[in-house]
């Protein structure tokens, strides 16, 4: 199994993620994370993946985990026809139509019932066959491109199964959160919150305005003190803060449905964070997070 694994995880770390700009482009790993959970319930039974049984559900997951959505839509087919780049994928078309790289082939090409997606075959039976296989790659996968806030949420809606050799260890920088809490004096940049227990600082983070795994550095400028709750907002794309006057933006697509809801997010609208201690954060991660992440609008 080691060397079929580590061939595949070579592949999935080779993928071209077509970084335009810095933006995140996480179509590939959402469609090979669906395909993996798929191969976990055990609905992936002969080594042909047709567009149309992971068309709709791939969709959801670009809208829900894709970073900021195109306003054309969450354009499921393209993970779909451009993983034919890596090794492990071949996609088969119907007799006729030429396979291009240039521009996407019609929803219609495939859609077609002989239009498939066939995995290598030792990979296709691993992954059907061990579990053990498709927590080591779902993991890598989580991992390489999304921020540990997120990580877990998208672990818990594919279901996908949890790796945890008895030698891991987060590959944690503390340096980096120490250094970006005391830049906020231990204060929420957003809401201020300040508390201790048990002589700890409690419920803050270091966060990356961009993330770790989109090559955001481990930097002073790269980071905000944010509680747990604004953290995630922030890396949800919920809450931004303007690269030139640091103030707060919610996103108008969060509704609170009640009053505490809405003034813990929506009633920092407008407002400046709170003041640093000596480091501004750098704008151009500011800008890439209002580029990327923030969701300004449907
Ligand atoms: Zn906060």
């Amino acid at each position: 199994m080691k060397a079929i694994l580590d061939e595949f995880l070579i592949q999935i770390d080779l993928i071209n993620v077509n970084i335009n700009g810095g933006k995140p482009a996480l179509k590939k790993p959402l469609c090979l994370l669906l395909l993996i959970s798929k191969f976990e319930h055990q609905l992936i039974k002969e080594n042909k993946i047709r567009f149309t049984d992971i068309e709709k559900e791939l969709g959801e997951l670009i809208i829900t985990f894709g970073g900021r959505p195109n306003k054309s839509g969450p354009k499921a087919n393209q993970p779909f026809q451009y993983m034919n780049s890596s090794k492990f994928w071949k996609l088969i078309l119907p007799s006729g139509v030429e396979m291009t790289h240039k521009r996407d082939l019609s929803i219609k090409i495939l859609r077609d019932q002989e239009t498939f997606v066939q995995l290598d075959g030792e990979i296709f039976e691993m992954l059907k066959t061990s579990k053990e296989f498709r927590a080591i790659a779902a993991d890598f996968i989580v991992k390489k491109w999304w921020p540990e806030t997120i990580q877990e949420e998208i672990i818990s809606t594919l279901s996908l199964p949890i790796y945890m050799p008895f030698s891991f260890k987060p590959q944690r920088n503390k340096e980096f959160a120490e250094i970006v809490l005391s830049n906020f004096r231990y204060r929420c940049a957003i809401c201020g919150f300040n508390a201790t227990f048990n002589k700890h600082h409690f419920g803050l983070d270091g966060a990356h305005i961009k993330w770790f795994s989109q090559n955001g550095p481990d930097h002073i400028k790269n980071g905000l003190a944010l509680c747990k709750i604004h953290h995630w907002a922030f890396d949800k794309g919920a809450m931004s803060i303007s690269p030139d006057k640091f103030t707060i933006e919610v996103s108008p697509l969060f509704i609170g449905r009640d009053s505490k809801s809405i003034e813990i997010i929506e009633s920092f609208n407008g407002r400046e964070i709170f003041p640093f201690k000596e480091e501004t954060p750098d704008e151009k991660y500011l800008k890439w997070h209002q580029d990327f992440i923030f969701l300004q609008q449907n």
